[in-house]
């Protein structure tokens, strides 16, 4: 049976996706945030990764044929029994004994299993997957890019096994609807992509010290997520239109013809300033990218925002509504918000102008003091 990629859509999924097996061997975290919550970030590994996935997709195929080895690029396949869906890159094959082939982009690991074990269940899973769809699979490789290695990896027993209990363990995490804790200062943190959304150290913490006599807080390691490359779009000019020409968005003036441009992949979000305009191929086009396009009066009082569809996190929204309806709760957080955006105006300003009036400064640490007491989110808005 070939079919797409399924992704968790909040119900409890027939299929898995292999590489999903690869991230939840890796760190269960992980898995849920990305797969049942709909998280992603990029990071440099992750970009580079489907750049040479890329590379691999776009090499011609030859035609299966009885006698000959044949070759299948991008081989989509289900394993309803297995309860497993995967992309192959690259079968290889003769006749009916075949072998999935995994491309990776980094070295191959000087380990006697020859790979790490997430890579090994993952491509053991498109193994068993085959089996189901009636082929001879006793093996698989691995493809390092950077080493130009290919790895081959048994399907023995004991990875089989491990396989099957990794799958079942899978579906009981999502089954269960609870986020899995982070590792416990794990290296395998300090290259996950997703580091920024997980807070590993922090929520670890924050787990001890809810627990009775608990010790004084731990040491939170500085692990920075990737750094953002897009910024902000404002646009004041009253009369203007955005429009969208290629991989970039346009701004437009009845007078003075284009008057400025941004790179389409460089905005994090599109701010309009009283009455500033927007086409819709330009809104549509903004919408499916995940970039909001936030709306607000000529003096700046927000007023609405479109968003696309892209966010499935629908635990972050329940969990944000049931906030909203508590006005303690949310005064407490809104007080952090707003204390929290003047202290780091305060800090970049002091790091990048030594010369920073002291008074500008010493302003901001008491409307600093004054957020984080104020007595209503009226006072706060003041402040
Ligand atoms: S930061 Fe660490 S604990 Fe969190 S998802 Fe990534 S690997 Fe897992």
């Amino acid at each position: 049976m070939i079919q797409n990629e399924k992704e968790y859509d909040g119900e409890v999924p027939d299929l898995i996706p292999a590489r999903m097996l690869n991230e939840f061997t890796y760190c269960p975290r992980l898995c849920y945030i990305e797969w049942v919550q709909g998280e992603f970030v990029d990071s440099a590994d992750t970009v580079d990764g489907r750049f040479q996935h890329r590379r691999v997709d776009a090499k011609p195929d030859k035609l299966p044929d009885e006698q000959e080895t044949f070759h299948a690029r991008s081989v989509y396949l289900t394993g309803p029994d297995m309860g497993i869906t995967c992309r192959i890159d690259l079968l290889e094959g003769e006749g009916n004994q075949v072998t999935p082939i995994d491309y990776k982009r980094g070295k191959a690991p000087k380990i006697p299993e020859g790979a790490y074990e997430p890579e090994r269940v993952q491509l053991c899973a498109q193994g068993l997957v085959l089996r189901e769809n009636d082929f001879d699979c006793t093996e698989g490789v691995i493809y390092y890019v950077r080493s130009k290695q290919r790895v081959t990896i048994p399907f023995d027993d004991d990875l089989v096994d491990r396989t099957k209990e990794l799958i079942a363990a899978l579906g009981e995490m999502a089954r269960g609807g609870e986020m899995p804790p982070p590792l416990e200062y794990s290296p395998k943190c300090v290259r996950c992509s997703l580091v920024g959304i997980c807070l590993p150290d922090e929520v670890n913490i924050l787990r001890e010290t809810e627990k009775e006599g608990a010790e004084p807080p731990g040491r939170v390691r500085r692990l920075l997520p990737a750094r953002d490359d897009e910024i902000p779009v404002y646009v004041v000019g009253q009369g203007q239109t955005i429009r969208k020409r290629g991989d970039r968005l346009e701004v437009w003036s009845r007078e003075e013809g284009k008057v400025s441009d941004a790179k389409l992949r460089e905005v994090s979000q599109l701010a309009l300033y009283g009455g500033v305009g927007i086409t819709t191929p330009a809104l549509v086009e903004l919408l499916q990218r995940g970039i909001p396009v936030c709306y607000f009066t000529h003096g700046g009082w927000f007023y609405g925002i479109s968003q696309g569809t892209s966010h499935k996190n629908v635990e972050l929204r329940m969990r944000q509504f049931q906030c909203a309806g508590e006005k303690m709760r949310s005064l407490e957080l809104a007080r952090m918000f707003v204390s929290g955006k003047i202290r780091n105006c305060r800090t970049l300003i002091r790091r990048n102008d030594s010369l920073a009036p002291k008074e500008i400064l010493g302003n901001m640490g008491s409307l600093i003091r004054e957020a984080e007491e104020a007595r209503s989110a009226e006072s706060l808005l003041g402040i």
